[in-house]
């Protein structure tokens, strides 16, 4: 199996940033011959009527996909059977209750830990493959461990106040020593290798909701998908994804497919931040509300320049599709000098 994929979040409606990344995605799978897959990531935020709107935008600039969208909120029993996989690999305590608000952690972070030791800021003295957990200078919202090892007792108790969302013991499921933190990798076309720190993360959220970073890594598998194109926002997400991937796999006797990541400059404003709604006519129902000749058409023509690839029907743009010469700077739009 092997198949490209773009997963919108049906929050809203997409604007220009949205469809040129959809466009890089269908391009990337299209010029390598893969199917192209359309999964819409349902679990959060959803706005009604926002789906449907988004499959017709992708649609209106020539987007095909080659199988129904699936929606993650009908793929819940994937995700529970994840985490028995997890378990019955690993131990029933490889994932564990944590009962701490956003507050408690960026306290607990930002506490002095009894055990610090100064380090450089590159980790130079951590060993390859862990880092001692006191010792680490952790990023913002690391998780601390706080409620790996609580007793039953605590849990019941803790439970009364408030409900508890599910994370993954990463060193436990990882085989290093208790506290040691994962370090993982991930290879990508545009940036190269990618590596980042894997703490205890969240697999579902407390609301009940199945996370992000474990809805997307067991669909991309269960999808035979082995080429992720998104936006370079998701970046740092990749090598903790990358090893969830491969411990998904490994609890399952099978073996993650190597994945082509193809992570995209995003689009800015002026102001140099990512696009948004707000900065102005971004969408395709607002450029034609506009000027009526905004047509869909031409709207993939400018995002197709904006990429450095040839305008017109999409095949030119298949053809002339090398993911290396993508741009590497995000596109800063402009809305006094995006005109017909
Ligand atoms: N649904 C995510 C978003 O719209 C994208 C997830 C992904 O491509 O991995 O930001």
């Amino acid at each position: 199996m092997s198949a490209g994929r773009y997963a919108p979040s049906p929050t809203g409606t997409l604007h220009l940033g949205n469809l040129r990344t959809a466009l890089v995605s269908w391009l990337a799978a299209r010029a390598s011959g893969r199917p192209f897959l359309l999964r819409v990531e349902d679990l959060d935020r959803v706005r009604s009527g926002a789906e449907a709107e988004q499959l017709a935008d992708l649609a209106a600039v020539g987007i095909t996909w080659d199988a129904p969208p699936v929606r993650q909120s009908e793929r819940t029993p994937r995700y529970d059977a994840s985490v028995a996989a997890l378990r019955a690999a690993h131990g029933a305590d490889v994932v564990y209750e944590c009962f701490c608000s956003r507050k408690d952690i960026a306290e607990a972070t930002s506490a002095p830990h009894p055990t610090a030791e100064p380090r450089d800021d590159d980790g130079g003295a951590a060993p390859d493959a862990s880092l001692a957990s006191g010792a680490a200078r952790r990023p913002p919202g690391f998780y601390p461990g706080t409620c790996r090892g609580l007793t039953e007792d605590e849990r019941a108790e803790r439970r009364r106040t408030r409900p508890a969302a599910l994370r993954i013991d990463a060193a436990r499921a990882a085989g290093l020593p208790a506290g040691t933190v994962p370090r993982a990798h991930a290879r990508d076309v545009l940036h190269g290798e990618v590596t980042g720190l894997v703490d205890d993360l969240v697999l579902r959220r407390n609301d009940g909701a199945y996370a992000y970073n474990l809805s997307v890594v067991v669909d991309d598998l269960a999808q035979g998908v082995d080429q992720v194109v998104r936006g370079d926002d998701l970046l740092d997400s990749t090598p903790r994804q990358r090893w969830l991937a491969e411990l998904l796999s490994a609890a399952r006797g099978e073996t993650a497919p190597p994945t082509e990541y193809l992570h995209v400059p995003l689009v800015l404003n002026a102001g140099g931040r990512r696009l948004a709604k707000r900065d102005g006519a971004v969408t395709l129902a607002d450029l034609a509300a506009q000027d009526p000749r905004w047509t869909p058409e031409r709207v993939r023509d400018r995002l197709l320049e904006s990429l450095g690839l040839p305008a017109g029907p999409l095949e030119g743009a298949v053809a002339a599709f090398d993911p290396r010469g993508l741009p590497r700077e995000p596109w800063v739009f402009d809305p006094a000098g995006f005109v017909v």
